[in-house]
Parts: structure tokens; sequence; C-alpha cells
């Protein structure tokens, strides 16, 4: 597809968003088509893009969501995503967003401690109602990725051990207000080796046989998300390759899988548009400071990510540059040492691969408005959310004015 970057500029203005809704069906279709020939749901991780068209774009083909807040759940029943599709994960659920899972009626709730199950199944029990509970094993395995996002080893403060999650099963069964229908793990995101998540898999099912024998009526095999994509020149998991093992470690088990892919939905649909503001050489650096900052796009202060940075347009003899945002903080980056023609002011940058955990972690930090949001399909662009506004921005405060 040929984007005209520089019209979407002159029509929506920049910092801009935008993203290709054919992009994320194609994706969601590959996952869909490799998982044939087994019951299988996709709950798109939400909170990878969280905007209500990219939600909503996917429960029409069919997709779930997997939620780690009840904001994200409301998000997804408003987006039209069926309650039966919907899974509630996270560290740290509050009593009244267990209330309100519970009450939405939804999929299940996936537990991440022992204290937690204690928690759902009494607000389950002042509901008067069986709460459907799936438990987060940590398999204890390392996902070979960046650490803050890892998530499958003991020191992570992910999912509970075997032993623990075995008791807790035992708990669940007896309890009235408990009904234990899922078993689930997820052991990081941005993964580019299926061997982790192929012993995570092998290690759970494990569990699984274990529990069904004892009497666990275990419906729902969740693998998580964190199919990593390609952001530079990585080497990703194919989803054939993935979903065929998959298949081959729960053929013994008549479940449904569920998988939560985020990244791997959006990530690439994504651009982030930028226009310049200046050059600044120094003695040793040459700076292109730019109209987007880290607020709009965290990644590369927050992780170090690589994003690929492309001049629109622009020709002339390259040479590397920081691209910087107007941020007072020495992290605010979005790429260094990109290799960029000589830019003037008004000229514009694409930075490529911001669909996922783009917008959904950007901030007003140093009251800057949020950027707009538009969606690309069948060849059409169309806002899927407006710039804010600085009277978006202090609506809520309240002002001891002299
Ligand atoms: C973040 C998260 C995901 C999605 O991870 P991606 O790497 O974006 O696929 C899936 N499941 C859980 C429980 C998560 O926390």
């Amino acid at each position: 597809m040929s984007l005209d970057f520089n019209a979407l500029a002159v029509k929506y203005d920049t910092p801009l968003y935008i993203y290709n809704f054919d992009y994320i069906s194609s994706q969601y279709e590959a996952l869909k088509v490799a998982f044939g020939g087994q019951k299988s749901l996709i709950n798109y991780a939400v909170k990878a893009n969280s905007n209500l068209s990219v939600i909503s774009h996917l429960a029409t083909q069919g997709a779930g969501a997997d939620c780690v807040s009840i904001g994200e759940v409301r998000r997804a029943l408003k987006a039209g995503v069926s309650r039966y599709k919907i899974i509630f994960s996270g560290v740290g659920k509050s009593d009244s967003e267990i209330k309100e899972a519970l009450e939405s009626d939804i999929l299940l709730i996936n537990l991440e401690s022992e204290a937690e199950m204690k928690r759902v199944e009494l607000i389950a029990i002042e509901l008067g109602i069986e709460a459907r509970i799936s438990v987060r094993v940590n398999p204890n395995i390392d996902p070979k990725t960046h650490p803050y996002i890892s998530t499958g080893l003991h020191d992570n403060k992910f999912g509970v051990e075997i032993d623990m999650a075995k008791r807790m099963y035992i708990y669940a069964k007896k309890s009235s207000n408990l009904n234990p229908v899922g078993i689930h793990f997820h052991i990081g995101s941005q993964l580019t080796q299926l061997e982790p998540i192929s012993e995570a898999c092998e290690i759970v099912a494990d569990l699984a046989k274990t529990l069904i024998a004892l009497g666990v009526e275990i419906k729902f095999f969740d693998v998580g998300g964190g199919l990593g994509v390609v952001y530079k020149d990585e080497s990703t998991i194919s989803v054939n390759d993935y979903a065929q093992m998959i298949k081959e470690k729960t053929k013994k088990l008549d479940v449904t899988i569920l998988c939560e892919p985020g990244r791997y939905m959006v990530a690439n649909s994504g651009y982030f548009l930028t226009k310049v503001l200046y050059e600044k050489q120094t003695d040793s650096k040459r700076f292109v400071i730019v109209d987007g900052a880290m607020n709009d796009l965290l990644r590369p202060s927050l992780y170090d990510a690589y994003h690929n940075i492309e001049a629109v347009g622009v020709d002339g003899e390259k040479s590397p540059a920081d691209v910087v945002g107007p941020v007072c903080e020495s992290g605010d980056f979005l790429g260094k040492d990109v290799e960029l023609p000589p830019l003037e002011h008004n000229d514009l940058l694409v930075v490529h691969s911001a669909g996922a955990y783009g917008f959904s972690m950007s901030s007003n930090y140093n009251t800057r408005n949020r950027v707009a949001e538009i969606a690309l399909m069948g060849g059409c662009d169309r806002i899927i959310r407006a710039r804010e506004s600085f009277e978006d921005q202090i609506r809520l405060e309240v002002a001891y004015l002299q």
C-alpha cells in the first residue's frame, strides 16, 4: 500500500497515529487459519492498542478480548465484543473490578495469586454466583526477550508456581462459588523464538493433564500472547509453526485454545507521523527536533526500542542524527543515529511499527495534548480519535486561583 503521508498531515495535522485496518484483518486471518481444525478463540490483548475502533474492527471478524483492567473490559463490551469472548487478566484486580467483571458475566477471570482467588470467591459468594476462573501458571521459562517485558520467570511478579497452581485448582474445585474452567500462561512479549513458548506449553499441558485426572474440568487452554514482530531485522516465529506446536502439545486434551496476541495484531499496522521543527548541530552530534515526543511514543525511551524512521519524500545525502522531541528529558528520543537527509522546517518523518504500545502508552507529560488517531480501510481514511485540546486536559482539575 502506498500511503500519502503528506496529504494525511495536511488533513489531520501532526503528530498523528495512522493504522492500516486491512493489515490488522490480515494478521487476524493468518492466525485464525493457522489454528484451523482446532477449537480456538483469539483474544486480542486490548492494552496494545485500545482504541474502540481497533477493538470493534477485530470483534467483527470474530476476535475476543484479553483485558487487564475493568476499563479495558468496558472498552471491549462497548466495542461489541461478546461477553463470552472476554477474559480478565492482571496481577492486581481491585474488589470493584472483580465485582463488575463477575456481574458482566465474561468468559473467565485469570487468577494470579492465591489471595486473589480468595477475594474472587468472597465476592462471588456475596453475589450468589459461580465465578469462572483460570489460573495463570508461571512455568519459570526464560523467554529471551527484554527484561521489562519478560513475565514467565519466578523472579517476575506474574502468575503462580506449579505446586501453588495445583493447590488452587483443588481448592477451587471444592468451592461452590468457583468454577475452574481454564489454565493460562503468558511468558513475555516480543518473543522471537518458539522454543521457550513450546517448553512452557509442554509444562502447562502436563499440569492440565494432571488436573483433569483429578477431576478438574479444564475447557480452555490459554497460551497467552507475546508473538514478536519485525521492528528491524528480527527473525520472528511463523504463526503456522506456532499453531502447529500448540496443537501438538494439546492434542490429548479436549480444550479450546485461547491465544492473546496484542503486538502481533497491530504493531506493523501503525505509523507515527511527525513534523520536523528544527535541525541542530552540536560539536559532536546532529539533532533533528520534531513535534512528536516520548509522551506520544514511549517505547524508545522506556525500552530503548528501535523503530525504523524515514523522511517522507526528501532526498539528499544521509548522515546520522538523533531524532528528539520537545519534552524536557534527555531520554526524550524517537531514534538514535538515524540515517537522514538534510531536513527543513515542516518536513515529515514517519516512524514505522508504531501500532502497538504507542498511543495506548501515551501521556500528557509536559501538558502536551494527546495526538489524533486515524484508520485506513479499503483506501479511505477516517478519524478514530480526535486530537485532544488544552481544555480536554484540564477539564477535571480544580484550580484554587487567587
Ligand atoms: C500484555 C499481555 C498480552 C499481550 O502481549 P503481546 O506481546 O502484545 O502479544 C497477552 N496476555 C497478557 C496476560 C498480557 O499481559
